[in-house]
């Protein structure tokens, strides 16, 4: 019997497994695929805050991003690459979101470099830019790290029980609890209200002759170079799902447009395109991740004292799924949140601290529950 089973070992599963495993918990890891082959995998995976001028999604990445520096600086520092970034606006809304970031900002702001400005391309230099210290974790090492103290079986999960006070796993294995990690892949829980839409991503690895210092975001991202080396990513297409689409992706068309949108802000020599990733990023429809326990969505509905209609729904009035948790869509931004959420959520689970409405699952019940 194990204390928890973690089904999905992308960066999310990994880290809640770590946050278990330091805990003396006897943890299982099951994945349909290895360790980090889903959308963890493709990840660029730049840390980096949110540059927008207000919202609650900046404000929690805000949190996310020096969180999750100052965590993998500690427990992994041979899996981060501590670098500078340079933000570049796209366009003039971009100009001016930047410029009251740059305002209320409380992160250390950085003067980039002359040359490296110099090197930009006409059109990038003449935009608004933000420079902060940031970092660039190895994606694939990183969720491997972290699942190491686990017990990681390769098991596509169909089926889950809960009977006589512990879950049943396809009828193979058994744990106490049970935390859903799985991304934008197919639903394991049939509850309605669960949405979260796949966004298909492509990264590449190039070798260029031409130096870069600095990670740079601005169409796509670029990290800075190492021995030659330099990381584009990504692309977003809504379209494209491995496990529904019918056509085959096109890669050529991927990596045209990566090359096509980081030459707009540096001019790279002597391209030679080295690797592909591809993988699928898992986003809520109000971009806040999920993260906490699952309401029930029938027998909640039958409670007739419930009043679903109202403004201001009590999330204490649903009924749960015993011992039955998620950790979800992090859009583009899962290895800056994955620690972060992996804390709040271990946190839930062992000491019973509550978690924030604005990233609790019941949220979405509510306003399916209202719509009925
Ligand atoms: C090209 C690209 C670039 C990106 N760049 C960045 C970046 O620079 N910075 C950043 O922070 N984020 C980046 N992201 C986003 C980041 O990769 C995701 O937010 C993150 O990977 C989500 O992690 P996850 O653990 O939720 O999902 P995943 O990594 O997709 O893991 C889910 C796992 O669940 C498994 N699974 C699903 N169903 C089952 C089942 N029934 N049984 C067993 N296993 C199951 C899958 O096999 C998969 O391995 C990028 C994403 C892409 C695609």
């Amino acid at each position: 019997m194990y204390d928890i089973a973690i089904i999905g070992a992308g960066i999310n599963g990994c880290s809640v497994a770590y946050e278990f495993t330091q805990a003396g918990k006897k943890v299982l890891l099951l994945d349909m695929q290895k360790i980090a082959g889903g959308g963890s995998g493709a990840a660029g995976a730049f840390i980096s805050p949110k540059f927008s001028k207000a919202g609650e999604l900046k404000e929690l990445l805000h949190d996310a991003f020096e969180y999750s520096m100052e965590y993998y600086n500690k427990h992994f520092p041979h899996l981060i690459k501590n670098a500078p970034l340079v933000h570049i606006a796209q366009n003039e809304a971009d100009a001016q979101s930047l410029q009251i970031y740059k305002q209320k900002s409380s992160l250390e702001l950085l003067t980039p470099p002359q040359h490296l400005l110099k090197s930009f391309t006409k059109e990038a230099q003449e935009k608004e830019n933000v420079s902060i210290n940031a970092g660039v974790v190895n994606a694939e090492l990183m969720c491997l790290a972290m699942a190491k103290s686990a017990d990681f079986k390769r098991h596509e999960v169909k089926n889950l029980l809960y009977e006589d006070g512990y879950w049943l796993i396809d009828e193979l294995y058994a744990a106490k609890e049970v935390v859903l990690a799985t991304g934008a892949y197919e639903k394991l829980i049939n509850e309605p209200y669960i949405k979260l839409r796949g966004v298909w991503g492509h990264r590449i690895d190039v070798r260029t002759t031409t130096p870069n210092s600095h990670s740079l975001h601005q169409f796509v991202s670029i990290s800075a170079s190492d021995n030659g080396k330099i990381a584009i990513g990504a692309t977003h297409d809504v379209n494209y799902h491995p496990q529904t689409s019918k056509e085959i992706y096109d890669i050529q068309k991927g990596r045209n447009e990566l090359l096509e949108k980081a030459s707009r802000t540096l001019k790279l020599d002597n391209i030679k395109i080295e690797k592909d990733y591809m993988g699928l990023r898992s986003g809520s429809f109000d971009y806040m991740p999920l993260v906490g326990k699952l309401v029930m969505s029938q027998e909640t509905l039958q409670n007739s004292t419930i009043n679903f209609k109202t403004k201001k729904p009590n999330f204490q009035a649903y009924d749960y799924h015993p011992h039955l948790s998620m950790i979800n869509g992090s859009g583009g931004y899962g290895f800056v949140l994955a620690p972060y959420l992996a804390k709040i959520l271990t946190e839930y689970i062992l000491q019973g601290k509550a978690i924030s409405d604005r990233i609790s699952p019941a949220r979405f019940f509510a306003r399916y529950a209202k719509k009925l």
